[in-house]
């Protein structure tokens, strides 16, 4: 099997602090991590789960109406992302929120049972970008990154530790100084390394992505000690991303290619 090391589920990253839970993304993977959740005391002891979200592309909110916890009663889902402003399907500037993103995902003409059916209790939240905000204990901070529709990378900052999710972001000068700035110090940096830059300079600028490149000039400008690289190129096999993997540490040796499933602490 050319895809078993590092899976196929699309974007979702959980972490834990103390009993504070915070899910990033609802990609394919929040499936396996709502089973994980339905394991634990939960279903029992109720509780809240904080939500955010990077962007609304498909591969970052398609789990969310598999989430099981999302059924339960006696769960607070408080979920986050940005409030835009797109032109419509007639042309006319629309307002679209992340509550009005994931109801219309749940449709009746795409999916048959609709966020009206899944009885946790929800309340959405627009996050004002580069004002930090705190979820119990961790301090949290946002940063628009360059993709289409464009994306949130988010700060995490909690007993002197920093990890920073950067997902969905294509590189260009400014963006590889700001956002060096944005994750500075920080003890792992998770980043958008879908492509080579021989593969992004052969065909696949303005497709909003990155390389493990540009993330270890972040990391070597901001001082960034780990480097996690994510949002792998559906067509990259378990051989290529290794082999890419082994090209980055070459470069930055404290650099890691994340399969499905991988956990850390810090
Ligand atoms: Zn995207
Ligand atoms: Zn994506």
């Amino acid at each position: 099997m050319a895809y078993e090391r590092f899976g196929g589920n699309t974007t979702c990253c959980y972490i834990e602090h103390e009993d504070t839970k915070i899910v990033i993304d609802a990609g394919t993977g929040i499936r396996i991590l709502g089973l994980d959740l339905m394991a634990t005391d939960l279903p029992k002891t109720g509780g809240c789960i904080h939500m955010l979200f990077t962007h609304t592309h498909w591969d970052h909110i398609q789990g969310f109406p598999f989430f099981i916890p999302a059924f339960l009663p006696n769960v607070t889902l408080d979920i986050y992302g940005q409030t835009k402003s797109v032109e419509g399907l007639d042309g006319k500037i629309e307002e679209w929120t992340i509550e009005k993103a994931l109801k219309m995902q749940q449709h009746f003409i795409f999916f048959p049972v609709g966020t009206k059916y899944m009885s946790s209790n929800k309340t959405f939240h627009a996050v004002d970008v580069g004002k930090k905000f705190k979820i119990d204990k961790v301090t949290i901070d946002t940063f628009v990154l360059h993709h289409p529709n464009a994306t949130l990378a988010y700060r995490f900052e909690a007993d002197g530790k920093v990890f920073v999710f950067s997902t969905d972001v294509e590189h260009n000068d400014d963006m590889l100084i700001r956002l060096s700035k944005f994750a500075k110090d920080a003890d792992f940096l998770a980043y958008d390394c879908q492509y080579t830059t021989a593969e992004y300079t052969a065909g696949k600028i303005g497709w909003g992505h990155s390389t493990y490149e540009s993330a270890i000039q972040i990391c070597k400008r901001g001082n960034i000690k780990n480097l996690h690289m994510i949002h792998h190129d559906p067509l990259h096999s378990d051989k290529t991303l290794l082999q890419m993997e082994d090209d980055a540490k070459k470069l930055f040796p404290a650099a890691q290619m994340i399969p499905e499933g991988f956990e850390f602490s810090l």
